[in-house]
């Protein structure tokens, strides 16, 4: 009931403010004291609930195909979306971008980018960007949060008794699902372990689950090879993501190196082109990892540090507006041009998190 009352008070507040031109101010005057600015919109599945994979995916993640089509008819018909590379260029050169300049980013490389976002970009005529992490290419390697989802899910249609590892109580129900409190405050709490502690859990889960009779096949969640190649034949674009989605300030150097230098040489090789971007894991970096990834010879590098970009952004630190199913939809569900507008000139973030 608080959250239905929090989302009604934040639809009121998006439709007043947005009819009543108050967005509209808002990005004037950020235009007239910092310059024109990039949105840059950062995205990972696009998923229906009905999909057997989406209770695998925390919300965070996940836009249903209606809501990003709706999103992407307003984008086109509203504002300028530019190929993110050639915006960045335009952002950091202090050439003039256009007002309402946004770009649109993947990340991780899930199949559903091609079977139900390629084609709503592509009767937009929208361009994008996708960063691939390459060691879940072309096979049915999981994430770890929706392989441990899926592991304690599967734990759970034969025992309800919880298991500890590392003093962390895994929770078992049968029905246990991304869309579960416990899911998020789980994946939280081991994203905030040191790597191996993490990995002990994971792998813990997954041996146990190994064990049981009748696991059901893995389904493939990430783009194959072929996938990439049609996509980037008719102009979407890919940077990378690393090749296995660690969390890249915990890796040493050896690690990091490794991380980011095969990761690029496999997304040049499937694409054939010379220069690319990176998004780092998690939104997560520091001096030593933006230092390593510019090094590198990467050409950029976006984060999850929510905001627009101003003319003279950190090409290695460029900001990012996640969105998901909750930052476009009304009380009801429902998608809201107010809601999202509101999510994507940076009010809400200024508004609400100061
Ligand atoms: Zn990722």
């Amino acid at each position: 009931m608080m959250r239905f009352l929090k989302e009604i008070t934040k639809d009121v507040l998006a439709i007043t403010c947005y009819y009543t031109g108050i967005t509209r101010l808002f990005e004037l005057v950020g235009n007239r004291n910092h310059g024109l600015g990039l949105a840059i919109l950062a995205y990972h599945r696009v998923v229906d609930s009905d999909d057997p994979t989406a209770s695998l995916s925390l919300p965070g993640i996940k836009v249903s195909g209606e809501n990003f089509k709706r999103q992407i008819q307003w984008l086109a018909s509203k504002w300028h979306v530019l190929p993110l590379e050639e915006a960045i260029e335009q952002l950091t050169e202090n050439k003039n971008l256009p007002e309402r300049a946004c770009a649109i980013t993947f990340d991780d490389g899930w199949s559903d980018n091609f079977t139900a976002a390629y084609p709503i970009l592509k009767e937009n005529d929208v361009p994008a960007t996708i960063f691939l992490a390459t060691d879940f290419l072309n096979s049915n390697r999981l994430h770890w949060p929706e392989q441990l989802i899926r592991d304690l899910r599967l734990l759970g249609r034969e025992s309800q008794e919880s298991f500890k590892v590392e003093g962390i109580a895994l929770p078992l129900t049968q029905d246990f699902s991304s869309e579960k409190p416990e899911a998020e405050q789980l994946v939280q709490t081991l994203l905030g372990l040191p790597e191996s502690d993490r990995m002990t859990v994971i792998d813990r889960a997954r041996d146990e689950a190994s064990r049981l009779n009748g696991t059901e096949p893995l389904p493939r969640t990430s783009l194959s090879y072929d996938e990439i190649r049609e996509m980037s034949a008719a102009g979407i674009r890919f940077g990378s993501h690393t090749v296995t989605h660690r969390i890249l300030t915990q890796c040493d150097e050896q690690g990091l190196d490794e991380e980011l230098r095969n990761s690029r040489e496999a997304v040049q090789s499937l694409i054939g082109t010379g220069e690319v971007g990176f998004a780092y894991p998690n939104g997560d970096f520091n001096a030593r990892v933006r230092e390593q990834t510019s090094k590198t010879g990467y050409a950029f590098a976006v984060t999850m540090i929510p905001g627009v970009n101003r003319p003279g952004a950190d090409p290695f630190a460029l900001r990012r507006i996640n969105i998901h199913d909750g930052t476009c939809t009304n009380a009801f569900g429902r998608f809201s041009k107010c809601r999202f507008a509101c999510e994507i000139t940076g009010f809400f973030d200024w508004l609400f998190r100061g």
